[in-house]
């Protein structure tokens, strides 16, 4: 009965990855996948998790009962309130509605599904370029989706003419997608004047931000400054949606830890946050338990919550140094034309501007695997591998 279901187009991250499994070239490097590495290449277990770990096992009163549909109440506040901060006035007023979710990409489907059913509006707008699963998760939640401009490839840098032209343009009411901080995958962010302007014009056309904060904290190594638009917005009175990932700030990615938070009047928060419950209990019931246990422990523990602060800051700096040290080597190998952007992008990723064709020399002829828009991750690299990686892109770029 299946005989006619259409193959699913190949997916660029899983992809880039098996491509590397599968080469022999010693010298080959994966810097498709959005995970961090240490400089051994290695995932990185934190200090925090390990101890958040060992008291869970150490605490004889666990044990494997459900979660309720909105995950654990305490985690849920630890989230909103690392996101919108101990002074937000929307938490204060009660107008928030948080519930846990499988990681940012639970989060931002469980929020569009939620949008489907009980918004006006069916359109979302979102960045182009932007995290390729946006497009893929409201499209299944049947929702429509449109790109607003966002990044000049002439620059490297934010098409913020463009980009408030396109939200001045848009269908009042529509939903807009926001990249909290290191946009994903360009690496380019708004400055704060920037963000003024863009508040203003979501403002002027009553569209409803809807924030993903993937990378808290692991963007600039501070958790308040990576939060910054998000409670620009709501520090502004604006009803608003946002999904949280620990992925990446607590290395949870397989442990699928994130929240969703519903921003609205006082009067609906409680009834959002039933719908909320309602639309998990039709997805997957209720969401997985230890992971975030670990967060809860580590947010709750003033000790643990400083160290977790130094090990973000670790990830963040050694990101840094990789830009520092990609973009000193591509000046030794001589790279024709300028590498600024390697240093100036924020975040996890590198927005080479390598063409289609240059990343299929880049993987042929030196086994870096990456993906097909030229965006690399620099969380992938090492500094014993930075010379090797400026000579693929000296090669890709001149032939
Ligand atoms: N949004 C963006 C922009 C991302 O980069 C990612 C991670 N690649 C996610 C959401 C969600 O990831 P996860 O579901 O693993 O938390």
């Amino acid at each position: 009965v299946f005989s006619d279901v259409p193959k699913a187009p190949p997916d660029a991250i899983l992809s880039a990855s098996e491509g590397f499994e599968a080469s022999t070239n010693p010298n080959k490097l994966n810097l498709g996948v959005g995970a961090y590495r240490t400089e051994e290449g290695k995932p990185l277990v934190l200090g925090v998790v390990k101890e958040a770990k060992r008291r869970i096992l150490a605490d004889a009163s666990q044990d494997h009962e459900y979660l309720i549909m909105g995950g654990i109440p305490e985690f849920c506040k630890l989230s909103a309130l690392l996101a919108f901060g101990a002074d937000s006035k929307a938490l204060q007023e009660g107008r928030a509605a948080t519930i846990q979710c499988l990681s940012g990409t639970g989060s931002l489907r469980v929020g569009g599904e939620f949008l489907a059913r009980f918004y006006s509006h069916k359109l979302v707008l979102t960045p182009t370029p932007s995290w390729a699963n946006h497009k893929n998760i409201f499209e299944r939640c049947g929702l429509q989706t449109q790109g607003y401009r966002y990044y000049l490839p002439a620059t490297r840098g934010l098409d913020y003419e463009g980009l408030i032209a396109d939200l001045q343009a848009a269908p009042e009411g529509a939903v807009v997608i926001l990249h909290a901080c290191a946009h994903n995958p360009t690496g380019v962010d708004p400055t704060p004047e920037q963000w003024r302007g863009i508040l203003q014009a979501v403002q002027s056309r009553r569209l409803l931000p809807f924030f993903d904060s993937a990378y808290q904290g692991f963007a600039s190594g501070d958790l308040e400054r990576d939060a910054a638009s998000i409670r620009m917005f709501a520090d502004a009175g604006l009803e608003m949606l946002l999904a949280q990932s620990y992925a990446k700030n607590m290395g949870l990615y397989g442990e699928r830890v994130g929240a969703l938070t519903v921003i609205s009047s006082d009067a609906a928060a409680k009834k959002v946050e039933s719908q909320l419950m309602a639309t998990a209990r039709a997805m997957y019931s209720n969401p997985p338990k230890f992971g975030a246990l670990l967060v809860t422990i580590i947010l709750s523990d003033p000790e643990l919550l400083a160290q977790w602060k130094v090990e973000l800051k670790g990830m963040a700096d050694r990101i840094h140094t990789m830009r520092r040290m990609l973009f000193d080597a591509l000046q030794e190998v001589g790279a024709p034309g300028s590498w600024n952007h390697v240093l100036e992008q924020i975040g996890m990723f590198s927005y080479t501007g390598l063409t289609e064709a240059q990343v299929e020399n880049m993987t042929t002829k030196w086994s870096v695997f990456m993906t097909r828009d030229g965006r690399i991750s620099m969380a992938g690299l090492s500094g014993t591998k930075c010379k090797y990686l400026a000579e693929a892109i000296k090669d890709s770029v001149e032939n």
